[in-house]
C-alpha cells in the first residue's frame, strides 16, 4: 500500500477496513470475516459481467457448430455437433437458472461448471475432429482460459483451478484418442496463455479487493461517529426507519431509548474538554455493550446524547436495561466534582411501541423518547423514565427547557 494512503489511515479510528489495508491482501485473502463478505461482494458486483460471459459462450458455440460444417465431414461431424448440442444444453440450463437472481448462490458453481463445459467440451472436438482434418485450430482452448481468467468474473484460484483443469483433460485425451500432431507445441502455447492470464487475473483481483474495502472504509467513516466509534445520527435514521418497517411486518416491539449525560458542561469546564472527551468514549463503550443483540444500535446522536434501538424490547425489558446502562455508568464512578451525585450520570428517557400502537410517523416515536428523557431531567436527572411512566415533575433549578430542547 502507499505512503500517502498509510499516513492517512492513522488518523481513522480501528475498524476491520482500515486494518486489512494496513496489513495488506498480497496473497488475496483477508481474514475470514472479511473474506466471506467480499466474496458475496464479488459475486453481487460480477453477476452482470457472468450473464454477458455466458450469452458470449452461447454465441461462439453456435457460430463453431455451423464453421463445423464447413471443415469436418461425417460421420464425425454428427459426433462433433452431438459435443457441441450437449454443452449448449447445459449453457442454456446455466443461463436459465442465472437470469432469475434469486439463484445467486449458484453464481459460483454455475459459472465454473459452464467454463468446464466449454473447455473439455472444445478440447473433445478439437480431439475428433483432427482425425479427420489435421489442421483444425485448437486456439479455441487457449480461448476459454483467457475468458476464465477475464470475462467470467472468477477469482484467481478459481481461474487458475478450471484452466489447468481444461489444459489437464486437453492433454489426457491427445494421449489416449488424439493424433498428438504438434501437440508439444499446443500445450506450450496453452501454458503461457494461462501465465498471461493469472498474471491478468491478479492485477484485477487485487485491485478489486482494494476498492472493497476503500468502499467499505468509506461507508464506516461516513455511518459512524469519529471520537467514539458509534453509529452516527445519519445511520441511526436509516436503521430506525428499516426497524420500524420490520417490526410492523413481523408484529415485535421496537423500544427507543435517549440518553444524555449530566451536568456535562461543569464537567469540560472542571475537568478540561480532554476528560470530556474520554468520558464520552467510556459512556460510548456502555451504550454499545447494551445494544447486544444483532439487530440493536447504539448511537451518538451528537455531543453527549446518545441513543439505543432495541428491537424486539417491551418498555419493561428496555427499562431494565436502560436502569442496568445507568447502574454500570455509576459504577465507573468517574470523578464529577460538580454533579450533585459527585459522579459522572446519565438521564434516560425511553419509549417502546408495538403494532397496535398508532402513531402518525416514525417521528413521534423520537419525541415521545424525547419528551420522557426531558422528564428524567426535570425530576432529578441520573434516571430512567419512559413515556408510559407518571410521574410528577421536580424540576431542578438550573434545567432550562429550551437549552435543552434545543441541542435534541
Ligand atoms: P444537562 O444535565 O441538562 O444535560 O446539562 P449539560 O451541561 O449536560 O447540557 P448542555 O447541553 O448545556 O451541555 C452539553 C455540553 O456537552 C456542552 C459541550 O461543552 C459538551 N460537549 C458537546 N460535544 C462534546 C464533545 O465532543 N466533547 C466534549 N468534551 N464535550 C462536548
Ligand atoms: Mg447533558
Ligand atoms: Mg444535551
Amino acid at each position: 500500500m502507499g505512503n500517502a494512503l498509510r499516513l492517512r489511515l492513522e488518523d481513522v479510528p480501528t475498524n476491520p477496513y482500515a486494518e486489512q489495508l494496513e496489513r495488506g491482501f498480497r496473497w488475496l485473502s483477508f481474514t475470514p470475516e472479511l473474506e466471506a463478505e467480499y466474496q458475496r461482494y464479488q459475486l453481487d458486483h460480477t453477476f452482470a459481467l457472468r450473464r454477458i460471459a455466458l450469452l458470449v459462450c452461447v454465441l461462439i458455440l453456435l457460430v463453431q457448430g455451423l464453421l463445423d460444417f464447413r471443415f469436418i465431414a461425417p460421420p464425425v461431424l454428427w459426433w462433433v455437433l452431438a459435443v457441441r448440442a450437449g454443452v449448449l444444453v447445459l449453457l442454456l440450463a446455466c443461463v436459465g437458472l442465472v437470469l432469475q437472481r434469486r439463484h445467486i448462490v449458484l453464481l459460483g458453481p454455475l459459472t465454473l461448471v459452464c467454463v468446464l463445459a466449454m473447455g473439455l467440451g472444445t478440447a473433445v472436438v478439437v480431439v475428433m475432429a483432427q482425425w479427420v482434418f489435421p489442421g483444425y485450430p485448437s486456439e479455441g482452448l487457449l480461448l476459454i482460459c483467457l475468458g476464465s481468467y477475464f470475462l467470467a468474473g472468477l477469482r484467481l484460484p478459481e481461474a487458475i483451478g478450471v484452466s489447468l483443469a481444461i489444459l489437464l483433460g486437453y492433454a489426457a485425451l491427445e494421449f489416449t484418442i488424439g493424433t498428438q500432431s504438434s501437440l508439444l507445441s499446443q500445450l506450450l502455447y496453452l501454458l503461457f496463455g494461462n501465465l498471461i492470464g493469472a498474471v491478468g487475473c491478479y492485477q484485477l483481483e487485487y485491485k478489486s479487493r482494494e476498492q472493497f474495502l476503500i468502499r467499505c472504509l468509506l461507508r464506516q467513516l461516513a455511518d459512524h461517529d469519529s471520537l467514539t466509534g458509534l453509529h452516527n445520527r445519519r445511520s441511526f435514521h436509516r436503521h430506525l426507519d428499516a426497524l420500524w418497517r420490520q417490526s410492523q411486518r413481523e408484529g415485535q416491539p421496537l423500544a427507543m431509548l435517549l440518553g444524555d449525560i449530566d451536568h456535562f458542561k461543569r464537567y469540560n469546564d472542571c475537568y478540561g474538554h480532554q476528560a470530556g472527551d474520554e468520558t464520552l468514549q467510556q459512556v460510548a463503550r456502555l451504550f454499545e455493550q447494551a445494544a447486544r443483540r444483532p439487530l440493536d444500535m447504539a448511537v451518538r446522536l451528537g455531543g453527549e446524547e446518545f441513543a439505543l434501538l432495541l428491537y424486539g424490547s417491551t418498555a419493561h425489558d428496555a427499562r431494565e436495561r436502560a436502569e442496568a446502562l445507568c447502574a454500570r455508568l455509576r459504577n465507573l464512578a468517574i470523578e464529577h466534582a460538580a454533579s450533585p451525585s459527585g459522579v459522572v450520570t446519565l438521564s434516560l428517557g425511553g419509549v417502546s411501541i408495538v403494532n397496535g400502537d398508532v402513531l402518525r410517523s416514525i417521528d413521534e416515536l423520537y419525541v415521545r423518547a424525547d419528551q420522557a428523557l426531558y422528564r428524567a431531567k426535570a425530576s432529578g436527572r441520573n434516571r430512567v423514565v419512559m413515556a408510559s411512566d407518571r410521574l410528577d415533575l421536580e424540576p431542578e433549578v438550573d434545567l432550562d427547557r429550551d437549552d435543552f430542547r434545543q441541542d435534541l
